[in-house]
Parts: C-alpha cells; sequence; structure tokens
C-alpha cells in the first residue's frame, strides 16, 4: 500500500470538478491520498441549465451563493477537499460578433496575478501530482482556456525560487495531466452502446462533426467504475447546472462499467516518465511519502515528458 500522496485538480468553476475526474477523486480518496479541487471562480455567470429550476426566482436572485452551497455538497460526496481561488466567471460568450469580456473577469486577469493565487496554493498543498485542461480547454470557454494556462504556469513557477517568492516556499509538482474524460474512444463506445440497445444516440451529430486534427493523445487510462455512483451523485448536487434527464445520464451506470470504466488522461508535463498504458495518476511516483517529498524539492528535476502543444481554438 502507497503511502498517503496529494493530487490538486485544478477546475474552471463548480461542477466542472464533478463533470470531469470525479470518480478518479473519488477513488483516490477511499484509498487514503489527500485530493485538492481548485475552483478558479465561483461560476456566478453560469446559466440556469436544468428546466425544472429556471424559472425559480430564489436561485435567480442569488446564483452565486446556490452555486457556493452545491459545491459544498458535492465536494462532501466525492470526501475531496476545496478551495477558492477567488475569481470571477467570464461567463460564456455567445453572438456574432462575440461580446466583450466583462471587466475584472478571470479570462482577462494578467496571468502572472492569477498564476501567483496558484503557486500560493501549490506551495501550501504541495501536490505530487496536478490535473487541468488541455490547451484548447477541453471546450472553448474562456475560463477553462485561462484554467489551462493559469495551471501550466503556476507548475512550472511553483518549484522555482526566483518566482513569486512571496507565495511561499519552492515546490515542484511532479506531473501535470489535463482531463480528457470525453475522449473518442469513449464517446464512441457510449454510440455503440446505445445503438446496441435500439436507443437514439446524442452522441451521434458529436462524431459526425469530430474534427480529426484535434485527437488527443491518451496516455493514462485510470479503471474507477465503482466510483461512478458517486461521480453522478456529485454531478446531481451541482442542481442548477445539471439536468437529472439529459445526457449525462443517457448511458446506465452498469453500461458505462461494461463498456468505459475508465477516465482518461493525457500527460501534460511530467518529471518522471509517462509509461505506455499507465493506469494511474501516481505512476513511476516513490510510494513512500518521504521520499516523493524529497523529489519534489530537490531542485534538481529534469522534464521526462513534454505533451504540451499549440493552442488550435
Ligand atoms: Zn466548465
Amino acid at each position: 500500500m502507497a503511502d498517503r500522496l496529494r493530487l490538486m485538480c485544478v477546475h474552471a468553476h463548480p461542477d466542472d470538478e464533478s463533470s470531469k475526474g470525479a470518480p478518479v477523486m473519488a477513488k483516490y480518496v477511499d484509498e487514503g491520498h489527500d485530493v485538492l479541487v481548485v475552483s478558479c471562480t465561483g461560476g456566478e455567470r453560469g446559466d440556469v441549465l436544468n428546466p425544472n429550476l429556471a424559472d425559480n426566482p430564489e436561485i435567480q436572485r442569488d446564483l452565486a451563493q446556490v452555486r457556493r452551497d452545491e459545491m459544498a455538497r458535492a465536494q462532501a460526496i466525492l470526501g475531496v477537499d476545496h478551495t477558492w481561488l477567488g475569481f470571477v466567471d467570464s461567463g460564456l460568450p455567445e453572438g456574432d460578433p462575440l461580446p466583450p469580456l466583462p471587466e475584472g473577469c478571470f479570462a482577462l486577469e494578467p496571468v502572472e496575478v492569477a498564476t501567483e493565487a496558484l503557486v500560493r496554493e501549490i506551495r501550501r498543498f504541495r501536490p505530487h501530482v496536478m490535473t487541468t485542461y488541455d490547451e484548447n480547454g477541453g471546450y472553448p470557454h474562456p475560463d477553462h482556456i485561462m484554467c489551462h494556462t493559469v495551471s501550466m504556469a503556476a507548475f512550472e513557477a511553483a518549484g522555482d525560487p526566483t518566482a513569486y517568492p512571496n507565495a511561499g516556499d519552492p515546490w515542484q509538482p511532479l506531473k501535470i495531466y489535463y482531463n480528457q474524460t470525453f475522449s473518442r474512444g469513449r464517446v464512441v463506445a457510449f454510440h455503440e452502446a446505445l445503438t446496441a440497445l435500439g436507443e437514439e444516440s446524442p452522441y451521434a451529430a458529436w462524431l459526425e462533426n469530430w474534427d480529426p486534427s484535434r485527437e488527443r493523445t491518451i496516455t493514462t487510462r485510470v479503471k474507477c467504475d465503482e466510483w461512478f455512483e458517486r461521480r453522478d451523485n456529485a454531478l446531481l448536487a451541482h442542481a442548477t447546472q445539471v439536468d437529472p434527464n439529459g445526457n449525462f445520464f443517457r448511458v446506465s451506470r452498469q453500461q458505462q462499467a461494461k463498456v468505459w470504466p475508465w477516465e482518461d488522461f493525457e500527460a501534460g508535463l511530467s518529471y518522471v516518465p509517462i509509461v505506455e498504458g499507465e493506469d494511474d495518476l501516481f505512476a513511476g511516483l516513490p510510494t513512500d511519502l518521504a521520499e516523493a517529498d524529497a523529489l519534489a524539492t530537490s531542485g534538481t528535476l529534469t522534464i521526462a515528458h513534454d505533451g504540451r502543444k499549440e493552442r488550435t481554438v
């Protein structure tokens, strides 16, 4: 049994932690590791996406507080620790041409300001492994793209004693992964599962419009079907954001466990080698906590895997 290691999952706003990587976080919590979710913003500009709650005036009056309460419930269900980075939701701009982003929002923050806030959290929590989104945000919300930018900048700066000297003692996380929950393999598996049952598949259009130039390299596949129920309950805790009759729940948990019992990740940067067929985010790290900690503060690390790409959206 490995010692208690630390995983930090950086997300744009509340509900992302439940839709991306949640069963893996719950698994690591149950296995005795420490997992911290960092929400960059409060999701203040989100829409109410659950049709049952769309016209509820109490929710409309203070969506920010409703979302804090939802996050607290999801956090308790997943068993993770949670912190707010304290930035303000940029909203998802819509229209042609797109309207300008609202003043003071996360995506307009100077990168160094947001990076320093995350570096401070990294140096306090001292994660061995981090997760974030890929360079395209996984989905083109300005806060998802900013989440990537800031996570990568903080990952690179946290171990550098000359960077942000007022934000704590240097600590170098050993790896950072991109969430790839909606990998092509999984979407195909879900599509085929529904088609085999003679049901209509919402994934058909998705696959038809799939852009092959945006194919991702899945380096790591973590089996986590035992924790799908916890993930679903955490998602449902974000009641304003999740339609209980929506596509998230179209494929039954039993079917999911049969056709795709994994969560997919893509290694972004790593100071330890990423081996073919990796099945654990802590793979390649010392299983002894003192040794893992010593590695993160050794100051002599060199990059062993660089999966960074240029942004295409
Ligand atoms: Zn999101």
